[in-house]
């Protein structure tokens, strides 16, 4: 599942990504709310030249949360290290990166939401009041040492907002939600790579390419490097958005950038399931794949697509899915509000 191209997690083949990442805020495209709340954070900690409050950054993989945090630290001139929940195995480990750091430096934690909780708590004196408390030795002979830290910056990203402990939650003076981004941005997006990997491309091209990143960056940047590979193999003298289309229809990531994993949930759940509801442990037995790969790689671009419901009985197609799968979509009860799922009135009706 990981390998599908149109998934927003991060893989090894993204890290050329790298020149295509955007270096100053004013490079960023998108997300402007966030950005202009940044803009102002920034330059307020950069005019009283001290550390920049905590930011929690959360949303879904590939919409910038990385991305910002390097901005962040550049745009304040600051030292940018970075680390993620999973790799701080103890306490020790977070110690060893908060006493390295220099004044105002930022230190960027990758989901933190699987960090380890003991190491969670050192770090909330740390982001308090810029102080380590360790406890030395065991038994009896163990003592407390308080180490002074230099003021820091801690930009924390995370998938899951609602698996943070409040009391780290409530330690993050800026929060800030990252929303997918529309077709317009995305374009803006893929023209700028294009130019960065100099692909001569029309505006068109890029809107193609656009339409089918699910909203993501990330994904975009993807399609585009694939694209890319076909142009320069066909020697096409540019990327037009017939070009495009066909590339990436060979590639089967469909119109609205579903691709065949897509596709086969969809399917199931029409034909085998009259539409549902379904439960998510029957689909992931029917497709054999990990329940926690459906819920957070392939059902959240469905729902924000409007093709699926998650009800209590469980999950729904609506009419928009069966159109785009060329089904005809079944009537609907309108006071139900979900396909297929009318209960009896009275017994005259059977
Ligand atoms: P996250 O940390 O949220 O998973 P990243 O910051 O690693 O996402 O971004 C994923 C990719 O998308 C990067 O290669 C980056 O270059 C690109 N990207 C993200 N946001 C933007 C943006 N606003 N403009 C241009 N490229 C972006």
């Amino acid at each position: 599942m990981s390998d599908r191209l149109v998934s927003a997690a991060n893989r090894d083949e993204d890290s050329p990504d790298a020149h295509l990442r955007p270096q100053r805020l004013a490079d960023f495209i998108g997300q402007a709310k966030e950005r202009e709340r940044l803009k102002v954070y920034i330059e307020a900690a950069r005019a009283r030249g001290e550390a920049m409050d905590h930011i929690l950054l959360y949303g879904p993989p590939g919409l910038g949360k990385t991305t910002l945090a390097q901005i962040v630290a550049r745009e304040l001139g600051v030292n940018f290290r970075a680390t993620s929940g999973p790799v701080i195995a103890r306490a020790g480990d977070l110690a060893a990166l908060l006493t390295n750091l220099q004044p105002r430096d930022v230190l960027f934690i990758d989901e933190i939401h699987r960090l380890n909780p003991a190491v969670e708590e050192v770090l909330y004196p740390a982001m308090e009041d810029f102080q380590l408390d360790l406890i030395i030795g065991e038994g009896p002979a163990a003592r407390s040492v308080k180490i002074d830290l230099s003021p820091f910056t801690l930009v924390a990203a995370t998938t899951r907002s609602g698996m943070i402990a409040k009391p780290l939650h409530d330690r993050f003076g800026i929060k800030s939600a990252l929303e997918f981004y529309n077709v317009d941005e995305l374009a803006l997006i893929v023209s700028r790579g294009a130019r960065v990997l100099n692909l001569p491309m029309t505006e068109s091209g890029a809107r193609e390419i656009a339409q089918r990143s699910r909203g993501t960056p990330r994904v975009a940047g993807r399609l585009l490097r694939r694209v890319r590979d076909y142009a320069e193999v066909k020697k096409a003298a540019e990327v037009t958005a017939a070009f495009a289309d066909g590339v990436l229809q060979q590639l089967e990531v469909d119109k609205l950038g579903l691709d065949a994993l897509d596709r086969r949930y969809l399917r199931l759940i029409a034909e085998a399931f009259a539409g549902g509801p379904v439960g998510i442990e029957t689909l992931a037995a029917a497709l054999a794949e990990a329940r926690d790969n459906i819920e957070e790689t392939i059902e959240p671009y469905l729902i924000q697509q409007g093709f699926l419901q998650r009800t209590p009985r469980g999950r729904v197609l609506t009419g928009h899915a069966f159109r785009h799968l060329g089904l005809v979509p079944p009537p609907r009860d309108p006071a139900q509000g979900a396909l297929f799922d009318q209960p009896l009135k009275n017994d005259s009706d059977v």
